[in-house]
């Protein structure tokens, strides 16, 4: 589901229109507010509601995220070094995260054609392309065998 403005927030500053992926983030040309124009191709990634210094974007969840009901709301302090997100459901759980923001360094994230071609039998494999070394963990974490009844 796609974002919203509430626009009486918006100052137009055009940061959302920067740093959206899908480039459907524009500034109307009348208002000078920011609106999505295309819904439909809104990634739900969430990089244009971090961005906002005036916390004027929303989302309107998808149903098996956050269904009906539901806010969720994100925070992005610089200065704090730290993104929270906060989520509501409908039947009142609140349930509240707090993460550091990525400063992987600029250049240092490996494209495919840096890792080794894998072999025909890694098609039979449950790991996607350059797991688990792209990853940075020796193996993937696995589920414990289930107990017998
Ligand atoms: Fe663009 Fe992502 Fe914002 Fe959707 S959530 S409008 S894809 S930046
Ligand atoms: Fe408006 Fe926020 Fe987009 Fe700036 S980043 S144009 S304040 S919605």
């Amino acid at each position: 589901m796609p974002t919203f403005v509430y626009m009486t927030r918006c100052d137009g500053c055009g940061q959302c229109v920067d740093i959206c992926p899908s480039d459907i983030m524009h500034i109307d040309k009348t208002y000078r507010r920011a609106y999505n124009i295309e819904p439909n191709f809104c990634w739900e990634c969430y990089s244009c509601v971090k961005a906002c210094p005036q916390h004027a974007i929303d989302v309107r969840g998808y149903a098996d995220f956050a269904p009906l009901g539901h806010s969720v709301r994100v925070l992005r302090e610089e200065e704090k070094g730290s993104i929270s997100w906060k989520i509501k459901y409908r039947d009142g759980r609140v349930k509240e995260f707090t993460f550091p923001i990525r400063t992987t360094p600029w250049g240092s994230i490996q494209s495919p054609s840096d890792y080794a071609v894998p072999d025909a039998n890694a098609l039979g494999s449950v790991m996607l392309a350059h797991e688990p070394e792209a990853l940075k963990v020796k193996t993937l974490p696995t589920l414990p065998p289930k107990k017998k009844v």
